[in-house]
């Protein structure tokens, strides 16, 4: 069968995938695209970022409304309607997921749906034997759920992260396994919508990817909602029977047993590289899992490139865009800078939310950089308190010279606030620059400028 051949090939139309064609687009005339899923629009659209956030804000406000004694409002019968809760989240994930197919679907890219496997370095073969050839490839493929070698995991029905986005009836009690972004997010959610959720995750505290402080932040507030959390644990098996999960496990040395008749494996996601054929292509792996690439992304075949969940470090979208954008512009020579990791934000949309950016303490004391820091609660300023957001706090890391290098925010829309920060961070501010910014009164940002001051306090009497 003849080749037939591209500019550019990208495998995985999701975030990252789409972003590279995209680029790849403006310099090239044929660019395919090739995605094997049954419903187009990746990830993010379709069961990650997007549904998650339309369900968390629904139970954000129905917690509101169930608090409107302490806001003096008689709000009486405030409780979850999931049936038309799910309607919602399916009428607007369909907007978004049809205008990211008709962007896919334009005759500026060939689509193929269908699975793609590298036969050698410079071909891939597609399932009806199809074979492509291309300049450059790039390798979206985005991730999977895992399962972590927990004795029985493998044989129980559990739900991830998808089962739990299509609910359309609220789940009378729950098992969170995991304590990672996802799972700290959805447990919250069952938890507002009306279940009961027990949650176990293996590290001393909850959201190992952010500072202890802030996770402690999440425990407390998890643990006020009527989370039981368990930190600091061993699962040692899990079985299913009689519709009822069992899930044993050792917390503070002693054996515990919890059961409850829904069961969510939310322990991580791996890379999707099943079947790809990374071997016949010369494509090397890491440790993680994850393709291998050096700061421009490029894969150990130099023809190929990778992006997203599939690439690391980081498995967030707009990382992924970031890394397609820096891909494309550099297979087809034009100036593109790696992404810059030292500035990264990242934001977990619990309530309090946290939002982190640029370098954290760890990395800062790693580094042996001198750094200054300083920190304002929420529970002393203006506006959270009238908004009754008294949870969490704000902290700045700056150097001896007061630029800002980081910042942690964890308070009610901390996902929001954060970009103030993240601006400061990415064009390396000075805490005196930003202490010209107007922080107007009274809002949930103007706290910013308390430990900007005492930083720069702190300059000025060295
Ligand atoms: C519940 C949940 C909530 C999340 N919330 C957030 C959030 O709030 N913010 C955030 O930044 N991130 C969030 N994420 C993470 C985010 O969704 C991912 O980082 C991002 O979508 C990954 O994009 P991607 O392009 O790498 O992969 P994907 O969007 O997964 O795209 C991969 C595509 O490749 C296709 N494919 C796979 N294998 C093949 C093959 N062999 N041949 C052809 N096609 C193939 C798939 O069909 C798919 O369309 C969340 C994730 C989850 C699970």
């Amino acid at each position: 069968m003849e080749n037939q051949h591209f500019d550019y090939i990208v495998i995985g139309g999701g975030s990252g995938g789409y972003a590279a064609a995209r680029t790849a687009r403006e310099s090239k005339k044929q660019v395919a695209i090739i995605d094997s899923a049954s419903e187009l629009g990746g990830l993010c659209i379709l069961r990650g970022c997007m549904p998650s956030k339309t369900l968390i804000y629904s139970a954000e406000v129905l917690h509101l409304a169930q608090k409107g004694k302490t806001f003096g409002l008689d709000i009486p019968h405030a409780k979850s309607d999931m049936p038309t809760l799910h309607q919602r989240k399916l009428n607007i994930i369909q907007e978004f997921a049809e205008y990211r197919q008709e962007q896919l679907l334009s005759d500026r890219f060939t689509l193929f749906r269908s699975r793609a496997r590298f036969i050698d370095p410079n071909t891939i073969q597609l399932d009806d034997g199809t074979r492509l050839s291309a300049d450059h490839f790039m390798i979206a493929t985005g991730s999977v759920v895992s399962v972590p070698p927990v004795q029985g995991l493998n044989e129980v029905p559990y739900w991830t992260s998808d089962e739990v986005l299509e609910l359309d009836f609220m789940p009378e009690k729950v098992i969170m396994l995991g304590g990672g972004i996802v799972a700290c997010e959805l447990a919250q959610f069952l938890r507002r919508i009306g279940s009961e959720v027990i949650q176990i995750q293996r590290s001393p505290h909850i959201l190992k990817e952010m500072s202890p402080q802030a996770a402690s932040v999440i425990e407390q507030a998890f643990t006020d909602e009527g989370i039981q959390l368990y930190t600091d644990t061993q699962l040692q098996s899990v079985s299913h029977s009689e519709n009822r999960f069992t899930v044993t496990f050792i917390h503070q040395g002693e054996t515990l047993e919890v059961a409850a008749p829904h069961l969510i494996n939310a322990l991580g996601r791996q890379p999707a590289t099943d079947g790809l054929g990374l071997e016949a292509a010369g494509i090397q792996t890491r440790m993680s899992g994850h393709i291998d690439c050096d700061e421009m992304q490029r894969t150990s075949n130099p023809k190929v490139y990778a992006c997203g969940d599939v690439a690391g470090p980081h498995e967030i979208v707009h990382v992924a865009i970031m890394q397609g954008e820096t891909a494309a512009k550099h297979a087809t020579l034009r100036p593109s800078d790696p992404v810059d990791y030292d500035s990264l934000l990242g934001v977990v949309f619990t309530d309090p939310q946290i939002g982190a950016v640029g370098l954290n303490e760890l990395q800062l004391k790693a580094r042996g950089i001198d750094y200054i820091s300083a920190e304002y609660p929420f529970d002393d300023h203006g506006k959270s308190i009238l908004m009754e957001a008294k949870y969490g706090y704000v902290k700045v890391f700056a150097d001896r010279q007061g630029t800002v290098l980081g910042a942690e925010c964890v308070s009610k829309d901390a996902g929001e606030l954060t970009h103030a920060m993240a601006v400061a961070v990415t064009l390396k501010a000075n805490v005196r620059d930003l202490l010209k910014v107007h922080w107007y009164h009274p809002t949930l940002s103007e706290i910013w400028s308390y430990p900007l001051e005492d930083i720069a306090d702190e300059l000025s009497e060295t």
